[in-house]
């Protein structure tokens, strides 16, 4: 199974038409799984709307208020995610785990460094006390014989969240949802989920993943794919291979990459795309590449599928990479039938 790619709405679920408009944006851009804030009774009645209107499923996030989570199921949530540390008495989980079973739906138990539960607060060691407050709950859940469980243990640490769910994927085999949690903008959380995520899924642990930015949603989809992307694990769409450039750099390459990389942005084919500032990697690069150009004195050679095809100018250089790329997707789609 590929790990799938999450995000979380940040309008009021209430707002149904602002809500469903947003999950829109995500399904454009890849999201498979997107979880919606359920605070309040409003949230709920919301769900029934939104649900019926999007394609993919429907995760209710609950924190404090057991009851929402019943209400979320009741409502035609596909999974609801619940917090160990404020969910309140086990009990109450057990009225949300009958009302998942009648359901069909699953549940996250989804522990997380901000919020855990104060008895485990007295550990040393942040991530064992992650682990030990999620396996309290996943226990709970088997004796209850429900299985249709996802597990997280997040934390706003990188080391934290590595160890916590290196712990966890010893202790069970149930999917793990991976996140580094409040990871901060699109800059540092890019770097810090690149590099917990990364980590993780290198050591094949893993089974859906959520980047947290303080962004635009749409970017964490973006960035979880191109971590998966990096590591092979799913193809999402062209790569660029570009220089860094330096002084030996005669054109433009930055302004030429950023302009490719956005007008690619919607193209989902696998291409290898290079973009290089002079001869010491540039030939070899951009023949290696499906199109590829490499610069020389204001001019860049074109390669294209190993082949260098013709000379280009510096202000053209956007433009005839445009057209072979657009010729290439359309020979290989023509190819596919
Ligand atoms: S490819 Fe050329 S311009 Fe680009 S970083 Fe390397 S040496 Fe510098």
């Amino acid at each position: 199974m590929p790990i799938a790619v999450q995000s979380m709405t940040n309008k009021k679920t209430e707002d149904i038409g602002a809500t469903i408009e947003q999950i829109k944006q995500l399904e454009a851009v890849g999201c498979e799984l997107v979880r919606v804030a359920v605070p309040n009774s409003k949230a709920t009645e919301a769900i029934p709307a939104i649900r019926k209107e999007i394609n993919i499923p429907l995760i209710a996030d609950i924190h404090f208020h057991w009851e929402y989570a019943i209400d979320a199921l009741e409502a035609g949530a596909d999974k609801i995610r619940i917090n160990p540390g404020n969910i309140g008495k086990l009990d109450l989980v057990g009225a949300i785990i009958e009302k998942a079973k009648e359901k069909g739906a699953a549940i996250r138990i989804g522990v997380n460094s901000g919020s855990l539960h104060p008895k485990h607060k007295k550990e040393k060691d942040a991530s064992i006390a992650l682990v030990k407050s999620c396996m309290e709950y996943l226990r709970f859940c088997e004796e209850a014989n429900f299985h249709d469980i996802v597990l997280s243990v997040k934390s706003s640490s990188v080391v934290n969240s590595i160890n916590a769910y290196r712990m966890l994927s010893k202790e069970t085999d149930y999917p793990l949802h991976l996140g580094i949690t409040e990871s901060g903008s699109l800059m540092s959380g890019t770097v810090k989920s690149s590099v917990g995520l990364g980590v993780l899924l290198a050591d094949g642990i893993g089974d859906t993943i959520r980047v947290s930015l303080s962004a635009d949603p749409v970017h964490e989809i973006q960035v979880a794919f191109q971590i998966l992307q990096a590591l092979g694990l799913r193809s999402y769409g062209p790569e660029i291979i570009s220089c860094p450039t330096c002084g030996r750099c005669d054109i433009d390459v930055i302004p030429v990459v950023e302009e490719i990389e956005k007008r690619l942005m919607s193209v989902r084919m696998p291409l290898k795309i290079a973009i290089m500032g002079c001869v010491v990697n540039g030939p070899g690069e951009a023949r290696e590449a499906d199109i590829g150009i490499a610069g020389g004195k204001k001019e860049g050679i074109l390669f294209k599928e190993g082949k260098a095809i013709r000379r280009v100018s510096s202000k053209n250089m956007v433009k005839e990479l445009m057209s072979e790329i657009e010729l290439l997707i359309r020979d290989i789609k023509k190819a596919e039938g």
